[in-house]
């Protein structure tokens, strides 16, 4: 593509996101796409001669976009929020421009160091204590499968780097502990990090489905007098069911005294935390070995971008890194390789867009954005405990409303759960809303998750009203089927 071609295709481009950016409220919420759909309507091999852009982008709309669910519309109330902004897209396409590699220091310096400085700021902003060291990582999945690995070179004193898994057969079996609440995350950097499902352990929670303290303790005592070798603990600061709060003060003096890696996974919730109204869920972080949050869930940097941070940067990359001759160089004892700190070697530049965005917004809007998100929670929660039909199922200490129809009368939980699950399917077929639902114990769980940019009060207003018109359809239906 020559430059000049690039250039007007680029102004094309531009100008399509900033209308989608203006006007993603027009799309259905939901993609309405059957399986298969794009699937079939794409040629079987990628073409021989190179098409014209204009083609491209003619089937970018036609065939794309109505395979597209729309995470950045602002009645997307589903699973957790995904946002993006302006200050974070023009950074994403200025790395996509450069191309670089942020392998080593040497591969391009500012890109190491400018990631160096927004994790710095970015800890600061939740109030992480001093002496956190910070990476950015894809995912928080990612990042939780790498705490994991470092708590298993610990325990072992890195016998499992150097002998491998079966190499020291001898040992007990290592252990991880975490609520049943924690995210599937754990289960599988568990599994991939060669703990095995069997030996993660499912601590008890308590009504708040918060972490119970009292029972790691218990369980990670019987573990070492039945011969396992308890490892690591994992503490979720905002579970992705219910947004509940693992206590970290209570937790962190049981993995202290127990020697367990402590890791924090705030994936969604890290974000609230620079509300000085709401660091306390990061209360007793300076115990923690690693915590994970998401910028690119709740801090308007769009996907992807996971803030990673260790207390000992050593010990991470004494479990991370490889050295081929290629990959040296004369400045290696001055600097940052950051292909040291995690599984990749080769690593985009994601700190520009987060720089964008911290400079652009700035702190203070930032704070805003989330104290309007949790407000707006905390309004949805209000409209739900008053009327008589709904229920609340969980506290909402977050951006996050857990709760269900009710309908009078009705209370057989099995005919609940299916009124439920069949209303949420009907609003979301709709395309006015997008939510999805949780099972807490066993009760199907409608989940109202607030973060998206451009939600206001007023979508909130709509996806209560288009709950309740849902909820009177289908007791309509009833109603007619009974007479
Ligand atoms: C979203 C979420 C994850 C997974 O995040 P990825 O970045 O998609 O891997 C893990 N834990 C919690 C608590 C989450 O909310």
């Amino acid at each position: 593509m020559k430059p000049d071609e690039f250039r007007q295709h680029a102004h094309e481009v531009v100008d399509w996101i900033a209308d989608y950016l203006e006007h993603a409220d027009r799309y259905p919420v939901c993609s309405r796409s059957r399986p298969g759909d794009l699937l079939n309507a794409l040629p079987d091999a990628a073409p021989e001669e190179g098409e014209p852009m204009s083609r491209i982008l003619a089937d970018f709309e036609r065939d794309i976009m109505p395979g597209i669910t729309h995470w950045n519309h602002p009645r997307f109330f589903a699973y957790f929020p995904a946002n993006n902004s302006g200050p974070s897209i023009l950074g994403e396409m200025l790395s996509a421009g450069l191309g670089v590699n942020a392998m080593l220091w040497q591969t391009s310096p500012a890109a190491t160091e400018l990631e160096q400085r927004m994790m710095s700021w970015l800890g600061q902003l939740i109030g992480l204590p001093d002496g956190f060291h910070g990476v950015i990582h894809d995912t928080a999945s990612t990042a939780t499968f790498c705490a994991l690995v470092c708590a298993r070179e610990r325990t072992t004193n890195f016998a499992i780097n150097h002998s491998g898994l079966t190499g020291a057969a001898e040992r007990g079996a290592l252990r991880v502990y975490a609520s049943r609440e924690a995210h599937s995350s754990v289960l599988k950097g568990a599994r991939l990090a060669g703990f095995g499902a069997d030996h993660v352990v499912a601590v008890d929670i308590d009504a708040q489905r918060r972490m119970d303290a009292a029972d790691l303790e218990r369980r990670v005592t019987a573990d070492r007098e039945a011969g396992f070798v308890p490892c690591a603990v994992v503490a979720t600061v905002g579970t992705t069911g219910c947004t509940a709060i693992d206590p970290l003060t209570a937790i962190a003096p049981v993995a202290r005294r127990h020697r367990l890696w402590l890791h924090v996974d705030a994936a969604l919730a890290g974000t609230a935390a620079i509300l000085p109204e709401m660091r306390w869920i990061l209360d007793g972080v300076a115990g923690a070995d690693s915590l994970v949050f998401n910028p690119h869930k709740w801090l308007l940097t769009n996907f992807d971008c996971s803030a990673f941070y260790v207390r000992d940067p050593d010990h991470l990359q004494r479990t991370m890194s490889i050295h081929p001759e290629y990959l040296k160089t004369t400045r290696d004892a001055e600097v940052v390789n950051y292909m040291d700190w995690g599984m990749q070697l080769g690593r985009r530049f994601r700190a520009l867009k987060l720089w964008f965005v911290l400079r652009s917004y700035g702190a203070q809007q930032l704070r805003e954005m989330v104290a309007g998100h949790l407000a707006l929670a905390r309004a949805f929660a209000a409209l739900v405990e008053a009327d008589p039909e709904w229920e609340l199922l969980a506290p909402v200490p977050l951006n996050t409303v857990c709760f269900r129809w009710r309908p009078a009368g009705l209370v057989d939980a099995d005919t609940l759960n299916e009124r439920n699950a069949a209303l949420m399917a009907r609003v979301n077929l709709d395309g006015v809303i997008y939510l999805t639902h949780t099972k807490l114990d066993d009760t199907t769980t409608l989940r109202l998750s607030v973060g998206q940019r451009a939600t206001g009060p007023e979508h909130v207003q709509q996806a209560w009203d288009a709950l309740r018109a849902g909820a009177r359809a289908l007791s309509g239906k009833d109603a007619d089927e009974d007479a």
